[in-house]
């Protein structure tokens, strides 16, 4: 590990300000930062701790809710109006890492943590996500868990978050103050970036600007669901998951939102999934031909192409149970 400064932030703004210099970084539960750290992957010199910032509330906000970025995915998972009205959202963090890791993952931290594609990891080998320009060892290499959406010639990593694709089911939008103490919001969809060609630069925020609380709207109508499909059944990371929220009657769907996990570089809003699924007969038929146009783009480098099977079969058995429990 090599020597850094520390400094524990009083507020927001304070932080934003030491944040917004070059070689400083956030650091609030540290669950990925750390092992960063050590492998050299990141060299921050001054480390921002936003950890005891006054930003650890759930709060009901109009019809919706208001998630301080403190508040540890355990917390948040557990959180009776979060339960009762969100269950996506804690169904996605309670299949993520560990208790012992959610217990000090926070919410800001688990949007803005890093892919864990192999090579990223490997400082031997080359990529263009660590080091630009230098290449991507996955395309040629072991690719199982990259990305059959949304990537690019230069990377072929996916995004690791499982809450952030039920954030983006729910259309959460994100407060984020700047260096300058001035305050922004942005929809979660807007923060990640697709790799084209610079997969180094993966969100949309500037130095220093700090995400402060996560906004929900009004949860969706219907039922919710999120499934993942992984390797061993915990302390894995998705293979293909599915975020979904159905609203059924009479047989027809009155209005459906799906968003995707461990398939594209970012949590992947399946627009073209919705489209089919709107007002569509709630039948095998149409989930089938939802998931089919979803993937109609998708592209696997080898040794990931089981997912584009597997994904069409998760979207299809999951849009089958959500139309069940709807009213
Ligand atoms: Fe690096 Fe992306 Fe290639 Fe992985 S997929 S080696 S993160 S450039």
């Amino acid at each position: 590990m090599r020597p850094f400064a520390y400094e524990r932030a009083r507020d927001p703004e304070g932080a934003a300000s030491s944040g917004s210099e070059a070689s400083a970084k956030f650091i609030a539960g540290g669950t990925n930062l750390l092992d960063l750290m050590k492998l050299q992957i990141e060299r921050p010199e001054r480390l921002v701790d936003v950890s005891r910032l006054p930003l650890s509330r759930i709060e009901a906000n109009g019809d919706g809710a208001r998630i301080g970025a403190m508040v540890t995915n355990a917390d948040l998972a557990a959180d009776r109006m979060i339960c009762e009205r969100y269950p996506v959202l804690s169904m996605a963090l309670l299949s993520g890492a560990s208790p012992q890791i959610r217990n000090k993952a926070t919410t800001g931290g688990n949007l803005l943590q890093r892919t864990r594609c192999y090579y990223f990891y490997d400082t031997a080998r080359p990529c263009n996500k660590r080091e630009p320009g230098t290449g991507c060892a996955a395309l040629g290499g072991f690719n199982r868990i990259h990305a059959i959406l949304g990537a690019s010639d230069e990377c072929i990593a996916t995004h690791p978050s499982d809450m952030a694709v039920a954030m983006t089911l729910l259309d959460a939008e994100l407060e984020i103050t700047g260096p300058d103490g001035s305050t922004r919001t942005l929809p979660v969809d807007d923060l990640y970036r697709l790799p084209d060609d610079r997969p180094d630069r993966e969100v949309n925020l500037a130095a220093g600007e700090l995400i402060t609380n996560v906004v929900l709207p009004a949860p969706p109508p219907g039922r919710q669901i999120y499934r993942k499909v992984r390797d061993r059944a915990s302390y894995a990371f998705a293979l293909v998951s599915v975020a979904v929220a159905m609203d059924v009657e009479d047989g027809k769907i009155r209005s459906a939102r799906v968003a995707l996990g461990g398939v594209a570089p970012k949590p992947w809003r399946a627009r073209a999934a919705e489209a089919v699924l709107d007002g569509s007969a709630a039948d095998e038929r149409t989930f089938r031909a939802a998931a089919r146009a979803e993937l109609e783009g998708a592209k696997g480098h080898g040794h990931d192409d089981f997912k584009i099977p597997l994904a069409e079969r998760v979207m299809t058995s999951v849009f089958a149970d959500a139309a069940k429990g709807a009213r």
